[in-house]
């Protein structure tokens, strides 16, 4: 016997209706690339969502056929986000970080029919627009008089002219819940890159789940600053989390340096912000400098790469501000974990407390977990035991598109590539990527804790830990430092630092002091790089 209930598909559209109904006026912000501040509402998103529906519809478009966005976050993406998945096309947002050549690789590879993009990034689409075969339309992110005569681009048109003349009202189409809504590709170090391609259904699923009280708690109340990039796994879900609750909604757009980023948060009352580690840092280090404090955040979720202690320290005990440590993956659009704590974990001593603020957290629901051995065979939550980590869900990749890297499942779960240990009450914690943990003596060391130790040093400003071979052990920890300005501190000094603080067979051997860590296109650390560049290291007495 079937439920009697509406059987009503979860379509993207649906939000920005909701959005602009329940909560019209609540605010939508912008730092331009122009400059300035723009200011609007959830009313004006729906309107100009539907404009660049009819806009989108006038080129004839197939259903499915990709849009391409290069942009950062401001409201010209976010009516994107909703008008083209919307319409039952697929946002593709590209990295504009990526090398130009890779940029062209995967607009082909995609299939991209057009391309939507901000002015900063003019120059990369002159650079590549005679390469990506099958854009048909290019779409400057722009006012029509901002717009260069001559920039060779074919047909290239103003944002703002291409949508002008469009209607306010529209008609969403009703279609499969499972169609495909918005890709990503995965900022994958080896080989080519595989994109995600979400569905209307997960993308509803995550952002829900997402806006728990236990994920992100998202709600009207909040003023919500994605520092994650727009073109990195949808922001993390939270343009549609934010449009689902009413939250207002804040976009850093090109400035991300730390004090733009703060003077957002001040000005805009910010009360949620979602970042990577790195970001903060630049953040945290401008708000030492000029010995500022926050009026509003309360709540920052951390996720991308490993949270050091010591920023969440800074965060908790310096200014007030509870961090939310998160995990996930391209693959998982991204949500898998967030930390938030139990009641029993609040009346924990502040050193105890912080144990359990480390780990990555709790799988939301919809997230299944499980850690394996190298058989396969599944591993106890006890918190010591780590093993490869498997995950399953309704916003978990089934495969790659156009199939590609073949399976990506082992029975049913997808095998993230991460090792980690899962406690008794469930929280998971990443001891490493399981290429970069280092094999010394039949043991593992992870090389996230010969990290975080060097980070709370304070003249360390960024750490990186890589396995070097070895004679005997097979493998030797070794940390790439990155110094703070003005800060001094020996290889001796750092290497005394850890004595006490981890296991002595764990402290790394050998210190190398460089000028700065190699980062790849979504702020991570990129091991393979930094292996290069010390090619021709040798490990002392090696
Ligand atoms: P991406 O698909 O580019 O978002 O990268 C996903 C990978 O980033 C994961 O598989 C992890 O290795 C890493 N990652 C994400 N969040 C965290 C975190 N909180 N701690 C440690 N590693 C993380």
């Amino acid at each position: 016997m079937l439920g009697l209930m509406q059987s009503q598909q979860l379509l993207i559209s649906s939000l920005i209706e909701f959005a602009q109904r329940h909560h019209g006026t609540a605010e939508v912000v912008s730092r331009r690339v122009e400059g300035d501040i723009h200011r609007y509402t959830y009313e004006d998103v729906a309107q100009r969502a539907r404009k660049v529906a009819h806009a989108l519809d006038k080129l004839e478009l197939a259903f499915s056929d990709r849009v391409a966005t290069l942009a950062w976050n401001g409201y010209r993406h976010l009516e994107l986000y909703f008008g083209v998945s919307g319409t039952g096309k697929v946002l593709h947002t590209l990295n504009p970080r990526l090398h130009p050549d890779q940029i062209v690789w995967i607009a082909n590879h995609a299939e991209d029919k057009v391309l939507c993009f901000d002015m900063t990034f003019l120059p990369i689409v002159k650079a590549v627009h005679g390469r990506c075969t099958t854009i048909k339309h290019f779409i400057a992110l722009c006012d029509a008089d901002k717009l260069p005569a001559d920039t060779g681009i074919p047909g290239l048109q103003s944002y703002e002219a291409w949508i002008a003349a469009q209607p306010t009202q529209y008609s969403w189409p009703e279609f499969d819940e499972n169609s495909a809504s918005s890709m990503c590709y995965t900022s994958g170090t080896t080989g080519n890159p595989k994109a995600a391609l979400y569905s209307h259904r997960s993308t509803m699923l995550h952002a829900m789940a997402g806006a728990l009280p236990d994920a992100l708690s998202m709600s009207a109340r909040d003023s919500v600053l994605p520092v994650v990039p727009m073109f990195h796994v949808n922001a993390w879900g939270l343009p549609y989390s934010a449009a689902m609750t009413g939250a207002k909604l804040v976009f850093p757009g090109p400035a991300m340096d730390g004090k733009s980023i703060f003077e957002l948060i001040e000005a805009e009352e910010v009360s949620f912000a979602a970042g990577v580690p790195t970001v903060w840092q630049m953040m945290l280090a401008h708000m030492q400098t000029g010995n500022l404090r926050f009026s509003t955040l309360k709540r920052t979720v951390i996720g991308g790469s490993a949270c050091p202690p010591a920023m969440i320290t800074a965060f908790n005990d310096v200014y007030g501000v509870e961090v939310l440590h998160a995990w996930g993956m391209t693959e998982m659009s991204p949500l898998g974990t967030v930390c938030t704590l139990k009641n029993k974990h609040l009346s924990m001593s502040p050193a105890d407390k912080m144990t359990v603020r480390l780990k990555q957290g709790r799988g939301i629901f919809g997230v299944d977990m499980k850690i394996v051995d190298g058989e396969g065979s599944e591993l106890p939550w006890d918190g010591k035991v780590y093993g490869d980590l498997l995950v399953k869900g309704p916003w978990v990749i089934k495969e790659y598109f156009k199939g590609e890297g073949g399976a990506a499942l082992v029975d049913g779960w997808f095998p993230t590539g991460d090792v980690a240990t899962i406690d008794s009450d469930g929280y998971m914690q990443i001891t490493d990527r399981s290429k970069d943990v280092i094999k010394s003596g039949g043991e593992w060391i992870s090389s996230i804790d010969v990290e975080n130790v060097a980070m709370a040093h304070p003249a360390v400003a960024m750490a990186a830990c890589i396995g070097m071979k070895h004679p005997k052990w097979d493998e030797r920890p070794i940390i790439a430092v990155v110094k703070k300005p003005g800060a001094e501190v020996s290889r001796d000094e750092l290497i005394a630092f850890y004595e006490g603080k981890t296991a002595k067979w764990q402290i790394p051997d050998d210190v190398v002091f460089v000028e700065a860590i190699p980062l790849g296109g979504t702020g991570k650390m990129q091991k393979t790089k930094l292996r290069d560049m010390l090619r021709d290291y040798k490990l002392p007495g090696v």
